[in-house]
């Protein structure tokens, strides 16, 4: 199937590739797979690895599936692991996308193809192909969603006080969410739309290490007395992960937001984790920004599917994912802004949470 594939381009290097996928084709035949996940404290990585699991095991391969707890040192650990059992390709979502690349250059002179799954791994060649979502547009949902949440959208002219949080700096995919916002929230911080009134306009200033809730808790509550004591109330907060915006709700709860007339500002989030869905039911969290973990198993599974067999998986982008050594072939999967206007079509109606658990 694969020499019908291929289009005329020099005979010899036809057939080497054709022989080379033949016995990659029997060779991996209920192979091993090793999948590594960065941590179980979020639910969206429990289910990425269930899936990826189940799916992979349709199809007849093993898999050695692994969680760090967002521990470096144990991630690395784990994938030298997978090399030394045997694996015949890894599925990576990384902690540090860039403190690997030692296992990465292992698995290269093992001759194991590398995917990284959902963040970038970056700066070594041994990375063959990416998959995951719009990570840009992601970060221009949730802009979209706050603005849409404070009126903007709809000709409020403001000023609405409001704070910005990203995501951990040592993963790729936290200044995407960031500069995918900004495109949309500079424009109006510049007309004088929304006012950034703890002046901590800078994505590092913004960034939480390792999207921990704690730190995210405590970063807005050390703004609230900073910057709003007696007086100015904030409207909107962008948060880049729902984890982080139950800190940030929970640092508001306590400085009297939530209750009696004073209601939670605007606040967004990303995944659609269960406590954040009810959160947003219950009004307190705008907004989630929806990444359909299923999809990105699936795509995921068939490019594996295709590499072990000696193919070539279905990319569609080849431009934005430079990781500081290639621009990695990557598959990215379009994320959905839900807020409490459509979760029962979008949540419930594609089965990813029952009515029952949202209860
Ligand atoms: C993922 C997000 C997630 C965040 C924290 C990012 O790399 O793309 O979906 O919210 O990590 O786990």
């Amino acid at each position: 199937a694969l020499a019908v594939t291929m289009t005329a381009c020099g005979s010899s290097t036809k057939t080497i590739d054709a022989e080379a996928s033949a016995s990659a084709a029997a060779g991996n035949a209920g192979a091993l797979v090793g999948v590594t996940m960065p941590t179980k404290s979020s639910e969206r990585w429990i289910h990425d690895g269930d899936n990826v699991k189940e799916q992979l095991e349709k199809l007849g391969y093993k898999v050695d599936l692994q969680y760090a707890e967002n521990d470096i040192p144990t991630q690395a650990n784990q994938i030298e692991n997978q090399i030394t059992k045997g694996a015949k390709l890894l599925i990576i979502a990384s902690i540090d996308g860039t403190a690997i690349t030692s296992q990465l250059q292992q698995a290269a002179d093992n001759k194991i193809p590398v995917i990284a799954y959902d963040r970038l791994i970056r700066n070594s060649p041994n990375v063959d192909y990416y998959a995951t979502f719009d990570n840009y547009k992601v970060g221009v949902q949730q802009a979209t969603s706050l603005l849409k949440g404070l009126g903007v959208a709809d000709g409020e002219k403001g000023p609405f006080n409001i704070e910005l949080f990203g995501g951990s700096p040592d993963d790729n995919n936290a200044t995407f969410f960031w500069n995918g916002a900004m495109s949309v929230l500079q424009p109006k911080i510049d007309d004088g739309t929304l006012v950034v009134k703890s002046g901590q306009t800078d994505f590092k200033t913004a960034a939480i290490l390792r999207w921990d809730p704690a730190t995210a808790q405590k970063r807005m509550e050390d703004i609230l007395t900073k910057t709003y004591t007696g007086g100015p109330k904030v409207d909107g907060v962008l948060s880049p992960y729902d984890g982080l915006s139950i800190g940030i709700l929970s640092a508001l709860k306590s400085s009297g937001y939530g209750r009696s007339g004073q209601a939670y500002p605007i606040v967004t989030g990303q995944d659609a984790e269960l406590a954040s869905v009810k959160s947003i039911i219950a009004d307190e969290q705008y907004s989630t920004i929806f990444k359909d973990t299923r999809e990105l198993a699936e795509q995921t599974v068939k490019m594996a599917d295709a590499v072990l067999k000696g193919g070539k998986p279905e990319v569609n982008n080849t431009k934005d994912y430079d990781n500081g050594n290639k621009v990695v072939p990557s598959y990215l999967l379009e994320p959905v802004i839900v807020d409490k206007s459509n979760y029962k079509d979008v949540i419930i109606g594609g089965n990813y949470y029952t009515e029952d658990q949202l209860k």
